[in-house]
Parts: structure tokens; sequence; C-alpha cells
């Protein structure tokens, strides 16, 4: 079974990747072409995948260092401050120019779907570059945690060091694209969703049967240990020893905004306390199963206090 090198403060994890802020409506319905209408309950909640997965970490109680960009507007530095405030370090945060921050415009149906639309802003901005500047940050953290939400040629950079210096790698595949084959065997921890999943392995994820041949597709390829989360049903888990599922908690859901990120981050500090991966993915579903019973995403990832003592 892999160990995996213990966070400290000298030695974080390190989350690279997007910060956004989720401008969120309801409303009755969404608007025709040409039609205005009024929505109701607007609220501006911090977002973006890479800045959740690093407050999911700081909240569950890890060290944690996130590298980004934000705009130079009053939206970034909202992003950055909370951010800091919980703990996660942010100097490697960068104000871009001439650029707005990460914008999510998310319309909640009251009876129906949400509808994003996402403007990279800033986000878009995260080179090879960019990376190559904060190398020495990526051989010295005890876990790289990275999604897609930043440019391609980044996350491969980032990847690439770390696997270099023997950092071990969480890729969060998401949004879901097609990635070289390069990438796999430099991938230790591949935690898709089930579109995701089905994606990235040509397998139809619907579900554990077909979430454990997905996971067997992308191990094939040379990634170490693949976590398939599955919603209410839980995380399939496939490594060395073999597959199995192990089940959500049953809780009534409210919005599961940012719930895969609330389990990336319980997963990566779990692993990085020295817990096994069944441990550490348990600590993760505990604290998603919190995050599915509240409105938004950055606000309703918990804190490791609010876990029952069984949980911690
Ligand atoms: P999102 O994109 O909304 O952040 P996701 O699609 O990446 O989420 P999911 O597979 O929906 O991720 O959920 C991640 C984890 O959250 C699950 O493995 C499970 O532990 C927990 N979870 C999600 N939905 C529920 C639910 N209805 N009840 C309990 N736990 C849930």
């Amino acid at each position: 079974m892999p160990s995996y090198p213990q966070h400290s403060p000298n030695r974080p994890i390190l989350v690279i990747g997007s910060l956004n802020m989720d401008l969120v409506m309801r409303t009755p319905r969404v608007p025709q072409g040409g039609e205005t209408l009024f929505g109701h309950d607007f609220a501006t909640l911090p977002g973006g995948k890479g800045a959740n997965q690093a407050l999911a970490c700081a909240r569950l109680g890890g060290h944690v260092a996130m590298v980004g960009r934000i705009g130079d507007d009053n939206f970034g530095q909202v992003l950055k401050s909370g951010l800091a405030r919980d703990g996660v370090h942010v100097s490697q945060i960068t104000v871009t120019g001439g650029v707005t921050s990460g914008v999510a415009m998310i319309l909640v149906e009251d009876i129906g779907q949400n509808r994003i639309l996402i403007s990279a802003g800033a986000n878009g901005q995260v080179t090879a570059g960019d990376i190559d500047g904060v190398a020495a940050q990526i051989e010295q953290a005890a876990m790289l945690v990275v999604q897609l939400e930043v440019p391609l040629p980044a996350v491969l950079a980032a990847i690439k060091h770390a696997h270099a210096a023997g950092v071990p790698v969480l890729l969060n595949p998401a949004p879901a694209a097609a990635l070289p084959d390069t990438l796999w065997p430099m991938v230790d921890l591949l935690v898709p969703n089930e579109s995701e999943a089905t994606l990235l392995s040509g397998v139809d994820v619907k579900d554990t049967a077909s979430a454990a041949e997905a996971a067997a597709v992308l191990r094939a390829r040379g990634v170490r240990t693949v976590l398939i989360t599955l919603g209410a049903q839980g995380v399939l888990i496939c490594d060395a020893q073999g597959v199995r599922r192990l089940p959500a908690q049953k809780v009534k859901a409210v919005d599961t905004t940012a719930a895969g990120d609330t389990f990336v981050g319980g997963l990566a500090v779990g692993l990085t306390e020295g817990m096994s991966l069944d441990d550490a993915a348990a600590l993760g579903q505990a604290a998603s199963a919190i995050c599915v019973t509240r409105i938004g995403a950055q606000p309703s990832i918990p804190w490791r206090s609010e876990l029952t003592p069984t949980e911690r």
C-alpha cells in the first residue's frame, strides 16, 4: 500500500487551479431570447474548483497553499482574502492586470436544473511559465492537487514537475477534457465523477459495475489509484488491492455544489495525515455529506470539528 508524505507547515498540500466568483440567481424559469424576467435570491458566493479544494483542505485540518491567478478587481480580492482567512497560504495567488477574475453566472430554476456560464478571466492566464516559477513549492509539497479549470499546459507542467520530484499527484479531471496518454502514469490518484469517468474511459458509468469497468480501463493506462465519485451512491475505489464501493452517508441533500471538491479535500488531507486510502475516502465522504446539506460552494464546505468524533 503506498504511503504519502505528511503535510506540515513546511510541506503543505499544494493546490494549483481556479478561483471564481459565483453569481447565483434563482428564477421561476430561464428567460427566452430578448425577454427580461425578475429573478430572486441573488448571491455572490466564492467558488472555483481550485479554491474550493484548497479551502476544503484547510477547513479539514490540512496545511495547504494555493497557486492561481485573480483579476485586478474586487472579486479577486474577496476570493483571495476568503481563502487566507480560513488558513490557505495565498502568496502565490497573483493579480493579473487587464483581465477580470473568473466568474460563473449560475441561473437556478426554482424547480429545474442549473444553467452555468463561466468566464475563465484570470484563470485562463495561468501558464506553464507560472508553474516553472513555483517549481520549488511543487517539489516541497506533500501532495499536488490539480483540476482542469486552468489551461491544460499549466496543469501538465505542474504534474510533470511533481512526478519528477516524487510528489504524489491527485488529479480531479473536472471539467472533463481529453487528456494526453503520457499523463496517466504520472497520476497517483485520479478522482473523476461519473460523467468525467465516462468521458475519459469510454465506458458508460451508471452503476457500481460500470464504474469498476471504467476504473479498470483508467488503471490500465498507468494511473495508480482511481476513485470515482458516485453522488449519493458513494465512491468506487480501484487500486492494487482491488475494487470496492464505500457507500455515501444518508442525508437530505439540498445542493450538491462543491461535493466533489470537498471529497477531494478530505481525501488529500486524510492521506497526508497517514490514513489508509479507505479511511481518507471516508473522511472525504463524511465532509461532503455535510456539504450537500447546505447551499453554495465555499459556504457549504465544513470544518473538521463539524464531523462526528468517529468520522474525524
Ligand atoms: P459537484 O460537481 O457537484 O461538486 P461531483 O459530481 O464532482 O460534485 P459527486 O459524485 O456528486 O461529485 O459527489 C461527491 C461525493 O459527495 C460523493 O462521493 C458522496 O460522498 C458525496 N455526495 C454527493 N451527493 C450526495 C448525497 N445526495 N448524499 C450523500 N452524499 C453525497
